[in-house]
């Protein structure tokens, strides 16, 4: 039987566009050429959130984006600027589009402290890396949606 046509949220670096915390981008060629024929979403939640490009990067202080979402943990910029707020509102907007759109899949980019769906940085800005979703996927998740990242997508549409 024929699948019908599906909307995959996908963050907007990974397609290209310069929204990356240094003004540039994560291009993932190959996403575009696999889902082409699908429905592309583009977000990116710190854009949403209100945050400038470009910006000071930010890192998830003590704790995983869920801890941030039960104000357990905070985000912070390597200034020290709290920008938890900006975070919060962009996972927020990113999740409405999704429920808006019907959307039950995404990839979003690894490691960042809104789109990371396995590890994110642990708050120290020394590339160490710990377990846990960012704070747009820690909300997302608990809409249902199933996220993936640029490096586990291949079968996003076989499970
Ligand atoms: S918030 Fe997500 S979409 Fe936006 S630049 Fe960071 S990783 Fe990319």
């Amino acid at each position: 039987m024929k699948r019908g046509k599906i909307l995959i949220l996908v963050s907007a670096c990974l397609l290209g566009i310069n929204c990356k915390y240094d003004g540039s981008n994560n291009l993932a060629p190959k996403i575009i050429e696999r889902f082409e024929e699908e429905g592309i979403v583009p977000v990116c939640p710190e854009q949403l959130g209100g945050l400038a490009t470009p910006r000071n990067p930010a890192e998830i202080l003590n704790g995983t984006g869920k801890d941030v979402l039960d104000g357990k943990a905070r985000v912070y910029s390597n200034s020290g600027k709290d920008v938890t707020a900006s975070f919060l509102r962009g996972a927020i907007e990113t999740t409405k589009i999704a429920k808006k759109l019907r959307i039950h899949y995404a990839i979003l980019k690894s490691n960042s402290p809104s789109c990371a769906s396995k590890r994110i940085y642990d708050g120290t800005f020394s590339s160490s890396l710990v377990e846990g979703n960012g704070v747009t996927v820690a909300l997302l998740k608990c809409e249902g949606v199933r996220v993936y990242s640029e490096k586990n997508y291949v079968d996003i549409l076989t499970k």
